[in-house]
């Protein structure tokens, strides 16, 4: 019977009721963000018109718990706990003895990770007295989560949607305008940054970048109004690990011990909700799996990018981040897995692999789709473009193990599903998607544009 289980499912009770910080459990602390003009670190009082105390002082906590609000816990039950499956049939159609397990963040109101965070982030600001909000959103997974958060907390909310996605992916649009929030292309010419970036190519296709740019912008100029992010930052890695801890009870409950982490990258947010609870034990010595980051060959800030202070944004708004990064000027090429498509990483994340804690690899898109399409047939859920990358290294792994026929325990997040994903998926059914490999070039123009490059 339980050797046959495929669903690992806990009860409302067992939802998280704290989140876990990895910073005070790292051996060396990450390198603050700095202040663009003084290179000082950034305080408190800097990021005051941006973000709400709570999580200015989440994002510089030394604790290693932070409890769970109960007004966010009651929007979690929407949904969560989350399922953990395990893929036997794809097991059996790939011949492996590895044992797979996918931690799926698809079952949320929008179908995906992102409301993990979106839910407490529009809590705080709204308990601040905080009326509207802006964002950007890239394939629209930051932007719908956002726009139901607000929609649960009755803030307004203002959404800059990169403006390819805004016209390849109108029912993500659509989606959020439902939940009440207004959404403009980006580049618009409401703001600044947005002009500029049209006058310098009005047929801009926009980046996730010059959006955020817009946003910061917008709330910035109003007292009223905060921004919020949807990965990158450490506070909102930190309410992703609702995730990993989940995960955590679900693979004791299978009687497992994982072998092997992986993840997909964009800003790092699903990945280091995944992994980090698992990094904790490994950094206590109580387990030692490998955890592994893929990202897209076309937008590679892992494996490719160079470790540097940078901005967030293309305008250069945000505080300097020691980051893996491809430069703040980086225009993506069009892939599909919109959400990875932003030229940093996570400053912590990016501390953690400099530490060596974790490895990071690239795949290009033409083999993510492929192991989607393999993953769909076998298990039933359509894969989004993003977490097929994860299934990319997580289907190559369980290949390895089918020639060595070692019984490897493999997890992955299934961050979300690919419902509004389709046309992509045409266009790769049909043999019209192409593989794009970031030029050499590029890393090496970026570099000269490096806000300090002595830092
Ligand atoms: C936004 C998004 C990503 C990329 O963001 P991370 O912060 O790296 O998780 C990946 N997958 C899905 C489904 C997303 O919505």
């Amino acid at each position: 019977m339980t050797s046959e289980q495929t669903k690992y499912t806990l009860p409302e009770s067992e939802l998280p009721t704290r989140w876990y910080n990895l910073v005070p459990d790292l051996p060396s602390p990450p390198p603050p963000p700095l202040h663009p003009a003084t290179l000082q670190p950034v305080g408190p009082e800097d990021l005051a018109p941006l973000f709400p105390t709570d999580l200015i002082l989440q994002e510089v906590s030394p604790d290693p718990y932070i409890d769970i609000p109960e007004e966010v816990r009651d929007v979690y039950r929407l949904w969560r706990p989350t399922p953990l499956f395990r893929a036997r049939r794809l097991e059996r159609a790939l011949g492996t003895p590895a044992h797979i397990y996918y931690k799926y963040e698809g079952v949320s109101p929008v179908g995906s990770h992102k409301p993990n965070t979106a839910v407490p982030q529009v809590f705080y600001n709204a308990r601040q007295g905080i009326r509207r909000l802006t964002t950007e959103t890239g394939a629209g997974q930051w932007g719908s989560a956002l726009a139901f958060a607000c929609a649960m907390f009755d803030v307004a909310c203002e959404v800059w949607m990169v403006r390819v996605s805004y016209e390849q992916k109108p029912y993500r649009r659509s989606m959020m305008q439902t939940y009440g929030a207004t959404v403009h292309a980006s580049p618009s010419d409401l703001t600044e940054s947005g002009r500029k970036a049209l006058a310098n190519d009005p047929d801009s296709p926009g980046s996730l970048g010059i959006a955020i740019s817009e946003a910061v912008e917008e709330a910035a100029a109003h007292e009223d109004t905060r921004y919020s992010l949807g990965s990158v930052l450490n506070h909102v890695l930190l309410h992703q690990t609702v995730i990993g801890e989940e995960a955590m009870s679900q693979l004791a409950l299978a009687g497992e011990v994982p072998d092997l982490i992986v993840g997909c990258t964009g800003g790092g947010s699903n990945f280091a909700g995944l992994a980090f609870p698992f990094l904790r034990e490994k950094l206590a010595g109580r387990m030692d799996p490998r955890i592994l980051a893929v990202e897209p060959t076309a937008c590679p800030s892992f494996t490719r990018g160079t470790y540097a202070y940078d901005f967030g944004d293309t305008a250069g708004l945000t505080p300097l981040m020691k980051m893996h990064t491809l430069g703040h000027d980086f225009i993506p090429d069009p892939i599909h897995a919109g959400g990875l498509r932003y030229h940093g990483m996570s400053p912590l994340l990016s501390h953690v692999y400099e530490l060596g804690l974790i490895e990071a690899e690239a795949r290009p898109q033409t083999e993510c789709f492929e192991a989607g399409v393999t993953f769909a047939r076998a298990e039933g859920i359509i894969p989004a473009p993003e977490p097929t990358h994860a299934l990319a290294a997580t289907l190559a792994e369980a290949r390895r193990c089918a020639e060595t026929g070692e019984p490897k325990v493999i997890l992955t997040a299934l961050c979300g599903h690919g419902h509004f994903d389709m046309t992509a998926y045409d266009r790769y059914l049909a043999g019209d998607l192409v593989d794009y490999e970031y030029p050499s070039e590029k890393v090496q123009a970026a570099l000269t544009r490096l806000p300090n490059p002595e830092l």
